[in-house]
């Protein structure tokens, strides 16, 4: 029996790199059997090497890859019961449907009953059984998507890796096919790891992310971890959008405060170090616009200001105010909202502002 508390892959210090640059310089994680995570971050930090380094297409220079406790480096591809979809989807165009789904069970010498019963069960989870003789150029890109991703599940792999797996279609699919995704793979249980550079994808999709920065991981931990508490400035800009405030902690008037450079002044966190230069966040929708004549809550932070943009989302307004000598993004979904040159009051609840450390 397999131990269920053993990691079912485990990455152990990989090292790639191409003409003496490093696509991955250290990576280290561990998946347990049924989770998913997201490799997320920016274009060219190793997200699809580190895939591909998993799936056995790249071998590494340094450290191991390791399944269910066993180092599999030299395993080939075929060896590794891993199942790959890639961004392009490279579907074969010359077979249907059928036997696209069909190519990698018939590969593996399934006998054609069982062969059949797994192209039947998977081009239906993804709603595409009716189309089962069509060829792929007679398909849309949301459906050649899904015929791909029924390719790569009827192995029955024990991890599926995804790369990029919605960046081909157009923004209203992407939603949609978004959340078939997530269903398709809480149906099967099967463990997933999704190579992304879209943070809603890894934050909708995945029970921990991982956030990339030049070929190591920044930050692994749940979405709403992530979110609320970024390890460092590159996660914290990466993930979500910011007001940013550069300042240091100093004494002021008594009390402990942190001075933002050309901004506002309050109290700082008792956790923070004297004289450190630091860098305050705050997300534009934990901003609040005060109402007319309302006292400010308790311990909650005010800002003075003058709006100097007003752009309308639809759903949303983002009104930005200058407060002294910063701007400050807002999310508003006042009817009467404020015009521009007129005073408001910011309202900023205390445990929405998070710290970095200066890069
Ligand atoms: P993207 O989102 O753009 O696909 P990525 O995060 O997946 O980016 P990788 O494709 O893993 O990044 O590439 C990481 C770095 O390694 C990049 O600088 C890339 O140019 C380089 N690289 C990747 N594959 C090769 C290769 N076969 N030969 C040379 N350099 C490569």
């Amino acid at each position: 029996m397999p131990d269920k508390l053993e990691p079912i892959l485990k990455l152990d210090g990989i090292v790639k790199a191409f003409g003496g640059v490093r696509a991955i310089d250290g990576l280290s994680l561990s998946l347990r059997e049924g989770e998913t995570i997201s490799l997320l971050g920016p274009s060219g930090c190793g997200k699809t090497t580190t895939l591909r380094v998993i799936a056995g297409f790249a071998a590494p220079d340094a450290g191991r890859v390791v399944l269910r406790g066993e180092t599999v480096n030299k395993r080939r591809p075929y060896e590794r019961n891993i199942g790959v979809l890639f961004q392009d989807y490279a579907l074969f165009p010359h077979l249907t449907v059928f036997d696209n789904v069909a190519f990698g069970p018939r590969h593996r010498g399934l006998d054609a009953a069982t062969v059949y019963q797994r192209v039947e069960r998977y081009l239906g989870l993804v709603h595409m059984g009716e189309h089962a003789q069509r060829f792929p150029g007679n398909l849309s890109g949301g459906q050649q998507q899904r015929v791909a991703l029924a390719r790569a599940l009827a192995t029955e792999p024990e991890i599926l890796l995804l790369d990029e797996p919605l960046s081909a279609l157009d923004a209203k699919l992407r939603k949609s096919v978004r959340a078939e995704l997530k269903a398709i793979i809480a149906e099967t249980g099967v463990t997933t790891i999704i190579v992304t550079h879209d943070q809603e994808e890894a934050l909708s999709l995945s029970d921990r992310v991982l956030v990339m920065n030049r070929g190591r991981i920044d930050q692994d931990a749940p979405p709403h971890e992530l979110y609320r508490r970024p390890a460092n400035q590159f996660v914290a800009e990466f993930v979500g959008r910011s007001n940013w405030l550069r300042g240091r902690v100093e004494m002021a008037d008594g009390a402990r405060t942190f001075a933002a450079v050309g901004g506002p002044r309050f109290a700082a966190p008792a956790h923070l170090p004297d004289g450190r230069e630091i860098m305050c966040f705050v997300r534009p929708e934990d901003i609040r616009l005060a109402a007319p004549g309302e006292t400010v809550p308790d311990g909650w932070i005010a800002w003075n200001g003058t709006v100097s943009d007003v752009t309308f989302l639809g759903q949303d307004i983002e009104l930005t105010a200058r407060v002294e000598e910063v701007d400050i993004a807002t999310l508003v979904r006042t009817r009467e909202t404020p015009k521009t040159g007129a005073e408001v009051l910011l309202l900023v609840p205390p445990d929405s502002l998070g710290f970095v450390e200066v890069d």
